[in-house]
């Protein structure tokens, strides 16, 4: 299967709602533009650094995705050109997001990550904190910054029942916090599956699934 033939199956899957970013993490610049090729405009990178050396290196229409762990000394160097970023995992984060933002004359676009899955991680934030962060006083001066929706990962396992829970209740959370009306908040993605579990996701309500290794093969 080649990369296009892999796009092109995957897109005949989703609903209108619902954009693919392909996963690029790993992959080398010229099977990027084999995508760019092939229709893809919005990529999803885990780390800065890989972002940042591949971004200039490919055309500058590309929507790029920040869906890894970020550290926030890291921020200023996606804050010129990145298109959303999938894992704010805490309002120190966010903080600086809005500072270099600002800096940039720019509003960038975030998602929250929310732990659904079973596996213990350090990152994401649980329902109670996604509630507090998103009517705290502080996010009113944030004025570089859009919360646009929610990130989840569900559990990794063959369970298609556990993962279909774990999905329904962060678009339940995504649908409650959807009614908040400030003037930084503005829901309109929910961004979950992957490429084993997105035909699940788009099922439960996904308007973002990020899918790697379906489109460019495993990663070693
Ligand atoms: C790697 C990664 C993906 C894509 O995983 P695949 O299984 O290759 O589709 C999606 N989301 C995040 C946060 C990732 O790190």
């Amino acid at each position: 299967m080649t990369i296009a033939t892999n796009i092109r199956t995957i897109e005949s899957q989703l609903p209108d709602r619902t954009k693919l970013i392909a996963v690029t993490k790993t992959k080398p610049v010229a099977l990027l533009q084999e995508a760019y090729d092939a229709g893809c405009r919005r990529f999803g990178e885990n780390k800065v650094q890989e972002m940042v050396e591949k971004q200039p290196q490919l055309p500058s229409d590309i929507e790029w995705h920040l869906i890894g762990h970020l550290q926030t000394n890291k921020v200023k160097y996606i804050a010129p050109f990145v298109g959303l970023i999938h894992s704010v995992d805490s309002l120190k984060l966010l903080q600086e997001i809005n500072k270099q933002a600002s800096r940039h004359q720019r509003v960038i676009d975030c998602l929250l990550q929310i732990h659904i899955a079973e596996e213990e991680t350090k990152f994401g934030f649980d329902e109670t904190q996604a509630h507090s962060l998103l009517n705290s006083p502080e996010l009113e001066s944030l004025t570089s910054v859009r919360v646009v929706g929610l990130m989840g990962m569900a559990t990794n396992t063959d369970d298609e029942t556990q993962i279909r829970q774990e999905f329904r209740r962060l678009k339940q959370l995504y649908d409650q916090l959807s009614g908040l009306q400030r003037p930084n908040v503005r829901f309109r993605e929910l961004s979950m599956g992957m490429s084993s579990d997105y035909l699940i996701a788009i099922e439960e309500g996904s308007t973002m699934v990020r899918v790697g290794s379906a489109i460019f093969g495993t990663r070693n």
